[in-house]
């Protein structure tokens, strides 16, 4: 069986210090034909404690999460860890290549790829390492995302339900610590084959985020979760926070749950009369879709089916059957999610 150890180039995960390597991917086709797709690696370790596994690119256009870890693997003295961080800042690399979703190479979506397939497309392989090399290291385990080039969410942790009382209570308390304005709750194992669900199935404590999106970078979102993820390492007992990190502004948690997407009513350009954090009641109009090759037509109007509050929206006006444009949540009572 192949081991993440024999497919790790350049790092020895049980060295102190900063090192810098990959994970090598073997992959032919017309251009990796006995080549490798190196997913990049970098860990820093400062001796006993946690060790803490930081991921984003799992979607190569949702760009927030991947420059927090970019800034945090080059600014961060290994020296002031205690314990180890390993940090893959552009997991589903050929996707963070070609600044897509899902991986060109095979059309996988890393997030519903888990637990993988050592003897699978790459992005299986990448799940596979994943989950059977890294995952197993890890006291506490984050995965960066954002809404990607077709949609933005309200700034938010997201957090799986479960699967037990005490991590749950675990997963929350690190979501208020993230402090962002928003965190999201989902029904347990909400995607079976995501990397959420794999580490419920793995014991190992982890949230996930949605920091904005829109395939772009928000200079004030990146501000704000980056001090958010240093509370985290901190309260993880890896990382003190600098000097100055302010403390968890509080947040408002919602309820994502299945029913929550409005899909379109029709083919043709979206143009939505509501922002996100809009809180809307059923029957309320949210926009029409105006049908492009047919001016006799009239526009379709877009209306609520149920209360809630604007949490996602559709990026690319441009609609057809079957997509998403907007999600509504549900506000989660005072005092949290129980
Ligand atoms: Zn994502």
């Amino acid at each position: 069986m192949t081991t993440v150890t024999t497919l790790l180039r350049g790092i020895d995960l049980d060295a102190e210090g900063r090192q810098a390597g990959s994970i090598d991917i073997e992959h032919s086709d017309n251009r990796h034909d006995d080549g490798v797709i190196p997913v990049p690696v970098v860990t820093l370790s400062g001796g006993s404690g946690p060790t803490v596994l930081l991921l984003a690119g799992t979607h190569g256009d949702e760009y927030e999460g991947q420059v927090l870890l970019h800034r945090l693997m080059r600014e961060t003295d290994p020296s002031t860890v205690s314990g180890r961080l390993i940090i893959l800042p552009a997991l589903n690399l050929p996707a963070v290549r070609a600044a897509t979703r899902v991986s060109p190479l095979d059309g996988g979506n890393l997030n519903r790829s888990y637990p993988g397939d050592e003897r699978g497309d790459p992005t299986a392989q990448i799940a596979h390492a994943v989950v059977t090399g890294l995952l197993p290291l890890a006291d506490l385990a984050l995965d960066l995302h954002s809404g990607g080039a077709n949609s933005i969410y309200l700034p938010s942790t997201f957090v799986y339900a479960g699967p037990d009382p005490e991590t749950w209570q675990r997963k929350k308390d690190a979501a208020e610590a993230f402090g962002m304005p928003w965190s999201f709750v989902v029904p347990p194992r909400l995607e079976p084959a995501s990397f959420s669900a794999a580490a419920d199935e793995a014991g190992v404590l982890m949230i996930s985020t949605e920091l904005g999106g829109g395939g772009g970078v928000d200079p004030a979102i990146v501000r704000d979760s980056a001090a958010g993820l240093r509370r985290v390492l901190a309260g993880a007992g890896v990382l003190r926070a600098p000097d100055g990190t302010p403390t968890a502004p509080p947040t408002t948690w919602l309820d994502l749950g299945r029913g929550a997407a409005v899909r379109t009513p029709a083919r043709g350009l979206f143009e939505p009369l509501v922002t996100l954090s809009q809180r809307v009641a059923a029957g309320d109009l949210l926009g029409y879709v105006h049908p492009v090759e047919e001016p006799e037509r009239s526009s379709e109007p877009v209306v609520a089916h149920r209360d809630g509050i604007v949490a996602v929206l559709r990026r690319p006006p441009l609609v057809d059957f079957g997509d998403n444009l907007l999600h509504l949540a549900d506000p989660v009572p005072e005092g949290g999610p129980a």
